[in-house]
């Protein structure tokens, strides 16, 4: 197991407090790891702004052949990253290596293909005797800061359109999970030149902080808490530095009368629970026609007591457990607290499950109105809540309610009616008749308090270049 940070070309460790990494499906200790001390933040910053000179000089064909090779390798070493990532978020090992491994590899031969295809306005003489060119260049030293729900994935959106958009990272995982970022930073430093990717440790309040608010950090990019994301703004107000926030969600799912329910069903089954909810696009927030309401809900609850969870064999399990007892014991209070209101009904799960590990039974709450707490705030574990609505402009008035503006599905045999729902959601991504599909080719992200700025697509590639202006004068 890799367990030093990357600065510049030296491996080496934190010196400060240590962290105990665990594994979520028995709550044991698979290792300490100690975070960095502000000097090693210092000297990883250092080290990205030396390697920027040359990095921000190279063409993007040599840089889209690194990112080919970064996907090689990662490709190559396949079951060794699943089976760390497994191991360090409670993952089933299946879905790591079949869903998220390729495509975490497909992000990294994305971007190495679409740095070669940048597009922008013609130059021309828009001022006679001028040429003007558009030009999209690097921005600098790229703090990245990442969350535990998809620790390789996010730092694949992270790394993938920064560095091949010619800059050089600071990166930071979340501290519950650093072991697939550590066995990286090994891997990138057989790839790349040094200090190009800088893997360094440590807790948000610490490590995070010191990152966003380093004077020579030209760009914050983090995933995380709305909490989080606005203290990365009050930090980079100091400076004025770029910010690309991915923050968190609270997807809201339109069921019309006229749905297919068992593709409903088996839908809200995979993309409510994937990753044991800890997705900031799950499917959690259901609106469904009074014509089918009590038929879905029957159908759904039956469907979730079905998804298998903390079988001893790994292959068999749909889903793992929390990442932490905090977060556990977080989404059991949400359940709680739902379950003392006598409108919603708890129609299976609603507990805690197993004596170690942090592992939830995937729940369902019926009869759920606008205002409860269960349908506006993030649980961000196994749990969806489902409201029934009569008329279709309060479905979705209901689904635009939110603080949140990430992700959002409707469901409906009638295509026009789900384009014309689509147009008024007010949602990074809509979704009709599926959900938690991604794309490398599509962007993304999110709007209100979701944040801004797209992950994956060219237009990540935007976010994490800037645009300039370079006139001739003919003389
Ligand atoms: P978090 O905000 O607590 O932590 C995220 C990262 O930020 C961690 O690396 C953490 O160490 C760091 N951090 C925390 N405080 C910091 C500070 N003051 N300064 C600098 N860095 C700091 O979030 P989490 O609990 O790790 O992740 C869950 C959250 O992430 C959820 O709200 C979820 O919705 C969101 N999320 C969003 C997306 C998206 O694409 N929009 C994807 C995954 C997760």
């Amino acid at each position: 197991m890799d367990t030093q940070m990357l600065i510049g070309s030296r491996f080496e460790k934190g010196t400060e407090t240590e962290e105990h990494i665990l594994n979520p499906k028995t709550g044991e200790t698979v290792t300490d790891l100690p975070e960095a001390s502000l000097s090693q933040v210092d000297a990883a910053v250092d080290a990205a702004e030396k390697a920027f000179k040359s990095w921000s000089q190279t063409t993007p064909a040599e840089r889209s052949s690194y990112l080919l090779r970064i996907a090689d390798a990662i490709e190559k070493d396949a079951a060794a990253f699943a089976a760390l990532e497994a191991l360090n978020c409670g993952k089933p090992i299946n879905s790591v290596l079949n869903d998220e491994i390729p495509a975490i590899v497909d992000c990294y031969r994305f971007f190495a293909g679409a740095v070669r295809n940048l597009h922008g306005p013609a130059a021309g003489e828009y001022l006679p005797g001028h040429t003007s060119m558009i030009r999209r260049d690097p921005i600098g030293i790229v703090g990245s800061i990442a969350p535990w729900n998809y620790p390789l994935m996010m730092m694949a959106w992270k790394l993938a359109p920064a560095i091949a958009g010619g800059n050089t990272v600071v990166f930071k995982p979340s501290e519950q999970t650093p072991l697939t970022a550590l066995k990286m930073a090994k891997l990138l430093s057989d790839i790349l030149p040094e200090g190009v990717v800088n893997v360094i440790l440590g807790r948000g309040e610490s490590v995070g902080n010191a990152l966003i608010n380093h004077a020579k950090v030209n760009m914050v990019s983090i995933t995380g808490d709305v909490a989080t994301g606005k203290k990365v703004l009050q930090a980079a107000a100091k400076t004025v530095k770029r910010t690309h926030l991915e923050l968190g969600g609270k997807a809201p799912v339109i069921v019309f009368d006229d749905a297919d329910i068992d593709a409903v069903v088996a839908g809200i089954r995979t993309f409510g629970y994937y990753n044991a909810g800890q997705d900031c696009t799950a499917a959690c927030r259901i609106y469904a026609d009074a014509k089918v309401y009590d038929n879905f809900v029957a159908d759904l609850s039956s469907a979730v007591a079905s998804i298998r969870f903390n079988q001893a064999d790994d292959t068999e399990n749909e889903i793992g457990p929390l990442i932490s007892r905090r977060q556990r014991d977080r989404v059991e209070s949400f359940v709680a607290r739902a379950s003392e209101h006598k409108h919603m009904e708890i129609t299976t799960g609603g507990k805690v499950s197993g004596d170690k590990g942090f592992f939830f039974t995937p729940t369902v709450i019926s009869g759920a109105l606008q205002d409860d707490e269960i349908v506006r705030r993030e649980v961000f574990g196994p749990v969806v809540s489902v409201t029934r609505f009569s008329e279709v402009d309060d479905a979705i008035a209901w689904a635009n309610d939110s603080d949140y503006g990430l992700a959002s599905s409707v469901w409906t045999r009638d295509i026009g009616r789900g384009m014309k729902t689509a147009a008024r959601l007010q949602y990074g991504c809509t979704w009709i008749n599926t959900h938690f599909m991604l794309v490398n080719e599509m962007p993304h992200g999110g709007l209100k308090q979701s944040g801004y700025g797209k992950d994956m697509s060219v237009y990540a590639l935007e976010d994490y270049t800037a645009v300039r202006h370079v006139m001739i004068n003919h003389g």
